[in-house]
């Protein structure tokens, strides 16, 4: 979308994960975990928190390492979380809510 204002172009993720802090648990299509061979250990918090009902509260996302805003399980993260694109819209939100930017 373009607002018609030009924003600085955000040039990397490192030290931010803005996104992660407002998507409770990895955003997992029905049956990828299953699919990207996600052990069974690394499901139970993603089931604790959505057992909790918490899951569409604006909390950080289970998955990420709050230490290193870094996303613990890089490697079985979900489709969504591959396609998210930084300077989109919502990435810019995202780090505006942070207060970041
Ligand atoms: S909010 Fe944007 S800059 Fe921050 S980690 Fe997500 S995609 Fe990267
Ligand atoms: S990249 Fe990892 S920490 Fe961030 S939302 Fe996706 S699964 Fe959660």
């Amino acid at each position: 979308m373009n607002h018609g204002v030009n924003l600085p172009m955000i040039q990397s993720c490192n030290d931010c994960a803005a996104c992660c802090m407002r998507t409770p648990i990895p955003p997992f299509q029905p049956g990828e975990e299953a699919a990207l061979g996600v052990p069974e250990e690394l499901l139970l918090p993603v089931r604790q928190r959505v057992a909790a009902d918490q899951h569409f509260d604006l909390l950080p996302c289970v998955w990420l390492n709050p230490e290193t805003r870094l996303c613990r399980y890089y490697e079985l993260r979900p489709q969504a979380c591959r396609d998210f694109q930084i300077n989109s819209d919502l990435c810019r939100l995202s780090r505006w809510d942070e207060g970041l930017d």
